[in-house]
C-alpha cells in the first residue's frame, strides 16, 4: 500500500511519505527520498506499536499504550462498548437511523453514530485521532516526512477520523519543519495491494533500473534526468498491469 500510494495514489510527488493501514489494526509503510524503506527485516514503518501513551492499555505486541490499542477499528469499538455507547439505539437527535446505515459493533457502527453526533462515539474518534496524530508527528519528527496517506477500513470514516487527526496534529508537530504536515485519505482503495507489489518490485531493482520505471509512469512535467537517460538502456522495470 505504501508503495502504491506513493507510485499512484495519495503521496505521489513526495520524497518522504508515511502510509498507513487503519483497519482492524494499524500498520504502516515509510518511502524516504522517494524509495520504500523496507528495513532490514522489511518491518519497517510498524507505526502501529508505537507508544502514545505511557500507562496505556497492554498491547498484543507486549507494550503497553500502543497506537493499535487506542486507533484500530477493534480498539475504536471496544472503547466505545465500554464506555457505554450501545449500538443498537438510535442516537440521532429523533433517536432513529438513517436507512442503510451500520449500526453493529464495529468501528463502522461507531462512526456511523459519530456522524450522528453521539458523544461517546464522537470522544471514540477524537481519541483514535489523537493517538494516531502523536504517532504521525513523531515519525514526521523522527524522519521528515512531508506526508502521511492514511487507508483501511476505519479511515473510510473520513471527516469523522481526519478531523480530530488534523485538530490534534497541531499539539504534538510543533518543530517548524514539520509544522506543514499534511494528513490525507488514502486513494488507491482496494487496488493498493496488487498495485503496491508491482510499485515495490519496481523500487527494489537496482538504481538505474527504478529510474528507468520513474520516468516511464510519470507522464506529468518533470523533465527527463540525465541519470534517467543513462539507464534507457537497463532492463525495462515498469510493470506493464
Ligand atoms: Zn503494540
Amino acid at each position: 500500500m505504501t508503495a502504491a500510494e506513493h507510485w499512484l495514489g495519495a503521496a505521489r510527488g513526495y520524497a518522504n511519505a508515511l502510509c498507513m493501514v487503519v483497519s482492524t489494526g494499524v500498520g504502516g509503510g515509510l518511502i524516504l527520498n522517494n524509495r520504500l524503506h523496507p528495513g532490514p527485516t522489511g518491518n519497517a514503518g510498524h507505526i502501529g506499536h508505537i507508544s502514545v501513551a505511557f500507562d496505556g492499555a497492554p498491547c498484543v505486541c507486549g507494550s503497553r499504550g500502543c497506537v493499535e490499542s487506542i486507533a484500530s477499528g477493534t480498539a475504536i469499538a471496544r472503547w466505545a462498548l465500554d464506555q457505554g455507547w450501545t449500538p443498537q439505539a438510535g442516537s440521532g437527535p429523533d433517536g432513529s437511523d438513517a436507512p442503510g446505515v451500520a449500526r453493529d459493533a464495529t468501528a463502522a457502527g461507531v462512526a456511523a453514530a459519530a456522524a450522528q453526533g453521539d458523544p461517546i462515539a464522537l470522544a471514540a474518534f477524537d481519541r483514535a485521532g489523537r493517538a494516531l496524530a502523536a504517532a504521525i508527528a513523531a515519525a514526521a519528527t523522527l524522519v521528515e516526512t512531508d506526508i502521511a496517506v492514511i487507508g483501511g477500513g476505519v479511515a473510510a470514516a473520513g471527516d469523522t477520523l481526519f478531523g480530530p487527526i488534523r485538530s490534534h496534529l497541531a499539539q504534538y508537530a510543533t518543530l517548524s519543519f514539520v509544522q506543514e504536515l499534511q494528513v490525507v485519505p488514502a486513494t488507491l482503495g482496494t487496488h493498493a495491494g496488487l498495485i503496491g507489489a508491482a510499485a515495490a518490485a519496481t523500487m527494489l531493482l537496482p538504481p538505474s533500473a527504478a529510474s528507468e520505471s520513474q520516468s516511464s509512469q510519470s507522464a506529468s512535467s518533470e523533465s527527463a534526468s540525465s541519470e534517467s537517460e543513462s539507464a534507457k538502456s537497463a532492463p525495462a522495470a515498469a510493470p506493464t498491469a
